[in-house]
């Protein structure tokens, strides 16, 4: 489905719950997010009904995310239904990996195509300072466990931050000589507990350029540019919606795991999907396609969504 600006619609991003086992310090707060009541979160049956009628509005790929997707209760049955939607042609999931040793097989099992993992800092102490719960090992042995499950071409997802991680970018992106997968740096984005960190923190992708100067830049769809070192089986990712906005190329729709419908994850404009059905869920789903925003205001006045990042769904 095409939205006022002829942007091809294409892509649900579906969050599954704002409850996190990790407190990463730009995302979320200490002591965590209130507790929604749980009659104000989706269903199982209201998230897959949900993704259904997206799928017949155009949508062709769905990606799970949170806070913390594996968190929810019923992720693999969950998963297992959406791979069930007729003419959905990829579902894919973003975690922090911690829960992959126990569901990376069933996971498979039940269908998702590919797995993207954040992976900060190869640092255990950074990594347990950053996550302020996690531990890299967790996330290390989840990283395995998804190979083993079959999840070959493997993303990561690293949030640039000055002073915490920009030494270790050629480290991260040494793990793509011998491994088909793919490391994106991403830059971080002032909204929620990061908004007033100093603006020391906020680099430009552009800084892994000038820390790589062998990347040779491929083609590349979607919203990333892509390059890889000289003979590496994998590939870099630089998402820089700060300094190059990919708004005209963006392809999503978000859901909220309340049920509110978001054309753009820095957009106050919710449309609420809850106790719709047929038709009617149809139509406000086209509505909320067609009047997606034209782009963020990220580099002129901020963020405009009250939500913080795991209320969304990065
Ligand atoms: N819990 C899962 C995870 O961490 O992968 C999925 C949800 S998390 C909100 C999705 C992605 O958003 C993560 O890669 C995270 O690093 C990123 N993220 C969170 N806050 C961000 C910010 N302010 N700027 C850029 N990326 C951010
Ligand atoms: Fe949790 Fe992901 Fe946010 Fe970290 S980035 S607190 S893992 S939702």
């Amino acid at each position: 489905m095409l939205d006022r600006c002829g942007r091809t619609i294409d892509y649900l991003r579906l969050s599954v719950t704002d409850l996190c086992n990790y407190r990463c310090r730009y995302c979320m707060p200490e002591e965590g997010v209130p507790k929604r009541r749980h009659a104000d979160m989706l269903t199982l049956e209201e998230l897959t009904e949900i993704a259904a009628a997206c799928v017949a509005c155009g949508v062709k790929k769905i990606r799970l995310t949170g806070g913390e997707p594996l968190v929810r209760r019923g992720i693999v049955e969950l998963c297992r239904a959406l791979r069930a939607i007729p003419g959905l042609e990829e579902l894919c999931l973003t975690t922090n990996g911690a829960l992959l040793p126990q569901l990376a097989a069933p996971l498979r099992q039940a269908g998702v195509d590919r797995l993207n993992i954040s992976l900060d800092t190869l640092r255990p102490d950074r990594f347990a300072a950053m996550t302020r719960t996690g531990t890299l090992q967790n996330t290390l042995d989840g990283i395995r466990a998804a190979e083993e499950a079959g999840f070959h071409h493997l993303k990561f997802d690293t949030v640039l931050i000055g002073g915490f991680n920009d030494d270790e970018i050629e480290a991260l992106a040494g793990l793509t000589l011998e491994h088909p997968w793919e490391v994106r740096f991403i830059e971080l984005m002032p909204m929620g507990p990061c908004a007033g960190w100093d603006k020391s923190c906020f680099l430009s992708g552009e800084e892994v350029l000038k820390r790589l100067p062998t990347l040779q830049e491929i083609p590349s769809q979607g919203v990333a540019r892509r390059y890889r070192l000289p003979g590496a089986a994998g590939t870099v990712g630089l998402i820089s919606p700060m300094s190059h906005e990919f708004c005209a190329q963006c392809r999503r729709i978000r859901v909220t795991a309340d049920g509110k419908l978001k054309g753009c994850l820095h957009s106050a404009e919710e449309l609420s999907l809850r106790g719709l059905h047929g038709q009617a869920l149809l139509d406000a789903i086209a509505q909320g396609i067609a009047q997606k925003p034209l782009r963020h205001h990220l580099t002129s006045g901020g963020s405009d969504t009250a939500r913080t990042m795991n209320e969304i769904g990065g």
